[in-house]
């Protein structure tokens, strides 16, 4: 990767040898949450984080225009109620730099600096069946042992450059959202490409556009997007979201997403007259923001006629946006139902293609075929560009964890058993995996939940499950094949129920070449989700098999 901010640290011989009860794998918000359970348990864990700085996802995505598409007030911890109170959010919507400055503030507030060793890659776990200990190694060096290993590796924390000819003759820079330099780029007078039109690259287009003297958009395939409506945060709604923060928390538990505020609809769109289809998408339109969109009726996602009513009223949107109609109609995503690739929020996304110096290229019509030392060389032209900006995604839910060799004995490693697609027990563990937990793993509801509530909910479960292990004097925990299976059954089936499989999707994992086509996380619900996990703890972790 080009401007890698990564850097291997060199350590000091008495850190390399590390005995732990517990160790983390990451050091974004899920490993950090690990780290102060853990704690709170009396646990001696460390954490081994690959940046140079806690935050995960928001230590390395610093591409222009990125922010949350979750409203500031509900993406944060709930764990502490002194922190949600005492900490304001600027807008609606946080933005990179607010939401890691957030992050290192909780870092500091609870003391968890100390026990996250920056800038080490872990690369790989091997687990002794004998002796129950989990050996953990590091790119630095590190050996760390412990009976538990927690993999709070992220969903979307591998990027991914596709594999075009001739990239390293290019004479200009490249970049790739997920590994954006530091200290920004400045695109003022530069030919600059942006390839995919993902949440990242919807993001950063309006931004590089207003800089660079020419932008030229490769898309490959459009998708929809709805106006974010951000802003400066209101007083009075702080204020109010606040006061009720403890029942808000508690609301988010028992909706599908992990996010108060929005009531579930009743009607079918197909029981609504075309008016008040119009009249009730228009009004989540100007509202903002993508739940209250899809949650206008009870049947977008499941019913495809009831959807194709919602895509066309965005197609008209884009088409009533950008001046130019074959630009629009480009644009137009006409390829999946709305909501069954990750929707995107936008500010000025589509206003962007009315500028003189934005160009759409239709990269589906005709590929990319190679990077040349000037430019982007397509099927039917050549484009020469200063600087590329790849947008192109990531190895989604289990790149991170495939990266790593985690073995148990001489058995397959992790990524051999995943070769026909994941395979987890509630997306917690894996069978033939004792005593490794995965925050928000495949099979967990995850990627289609407000990323931190399904981080605490995990990690109160694994912490409550290593405090009834204790109590009963176990030394090993592991899913039961069959209980496995029947789960990853089940995430099929719901997934099966909905319009979901109808898209190309990293839900999917459709955006790597030769990854299974599998879909990956469980949309049957936050709530559901949540009481599932808590009925197999007080049913003797039913489905587990715990031994001494
Ligand atoms: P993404 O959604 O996977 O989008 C990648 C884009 O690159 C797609 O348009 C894809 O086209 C294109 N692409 C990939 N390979 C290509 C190739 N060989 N030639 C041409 N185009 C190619 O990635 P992302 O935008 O980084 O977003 C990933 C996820 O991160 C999001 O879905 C979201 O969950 C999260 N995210 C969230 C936010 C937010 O909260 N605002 C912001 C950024 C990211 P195809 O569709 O044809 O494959």
């Amino acid at each position: 990767m080009p401007d890698a901010i990564e850097r291997e640290a060199p350590i000091a011989g008495s850190e390399r040898f590390l005995d732990l009860d517990a160790i983390v794998v990451g050091g974004g918000l899920g490993g950090l949450y690990a780290l102060h359970r853990l704690r709170k348990l009396g646990l001696k864990a460390r954490a081994f984080e690959a940046g140079s700085g806690v935050g995960g996802t928001w230590f390395w995505n610093r591409y222009p225009g990125a922010r949350c598409d979750v409203e500031s007030l509900e993406y944060s911890y709930a764990f502490d109620d002194d922190l949600q109170q005492e900490w304001h959010w600027p807008e609606r919507y946080g933005t990179q730099p607010e939401i890691l400055r957030y992050i290192d503030h909780v870092a500091d507030r609870f003391d968890l600096r100390r026990d996250v060793i920056l800038n080490t890659r872990v690369t790989a776990a091997e687990f002794d069946p004998a002796s129950n200990v989990w050996t953990v190694r590091t790119g630095g060096g590190h050996v760390a042992r412990a009976p538990f290993c927690i993999m709070a590796t992220g969903n979307l924390s591998t990027p991914r450059v596709p594999d075009f000819k001739g990239l390293n003759s290019f004479n200009g820079k490249w970049y790739h959202s997920g590994l954006y330099p530091r200290d920004g780029v400045d695109f003022s007078g530069l030919r600059a490409g942006v390839i995919g039109t993902g949440s990242s690259g919807v993001q950063m287009i309006p931004l590089i556009a207003r800089q660079a003297k020419h932008l030229h958009v490769f898309q490959r395939t459009a998708n929809f997007s709805l106006p974010a409506r951000n802003g400066p945060m209101d007083a009075e709604i702080e204020a109010t979201h606040k006061a009720e923060y403890t029942a808000r928390r508690a609301a988010a538990y028992e909706t599908p997403f992990g996010i108060a505020g929005f009531p579930p609809p009743v009607k079918s769109a197909l029981e609504a007259t075309p008016d008040e289809r119009d009249a009730a998408y228009e009004a989540k339109w100007n509202e903002g923001g993508s739940i209250s969109f899809l949650y206008a009726y009870n049947d977008l996602l499941v019913n495809k006629a009831a959807n194709d009513t919602a895509s066309e009223f965005v197609r008209n949107k884009i088409r009533s946006i950008v001046r130019d109609q074959n630009v629009a109609e480009l644009l137009a995503p006409k390829d999946h139902p709305i909501g069954t690739k990750r929707l995107c929020l936008d500010t000025n996304y589509y206003e962007t293609y009315n500028r003189d110096n934005v160009t759409l290229v239709d990269v589906r019509s005709a590929p990319i075929q190679e990077i040349t030392p000037a430019g982007v060389k397509t099927a039917d032209a050549d484009y020469e560009l200063d600087a590329i900006v790849f947008a192109t995604g990531f190895d989604a839910m289990t790149g991170a964890l495939r990266e790593i060799d985690i073995r148990v004995g001489n058995g397959p490693t992790l990524a051999e058993k995943w070769e026909g697609g994941p395979l987890t027990y509630l997306g917690l563990m894996v069978s033939g995996f004792p005593n490794m937990f995965i925050i928000t793993g495949p099979g967990s509801p995850s990627v289609k939940t407000q990323m931190i509530v399904a981080i605490e909910q995990h990690m109160d479960w694994i912490g409550d499950c290593l405090t009834a292990m204790k109590a009963r004097g176990m030394k090993r925990i592991e899913p039961g094949a069959e209980a496995e299976r029947d789960w990853v059954q089940h995430v099929n089936d719901v997934a099966d129920g909905t319009l979901y499989p109808l898209a190309n999707s990293w839900y999917m994992g459709a955006n790597i070449p030769g990854k299974p086509r599998v879909f990956m996380p469980y949309v049957g619900g936050f709530a559901g989700y949540k009481r599932k996990c808590d009925a197999v703890a007080a049913n003797n972790y039913e489905g587990f098999a715990m031994s001494r």
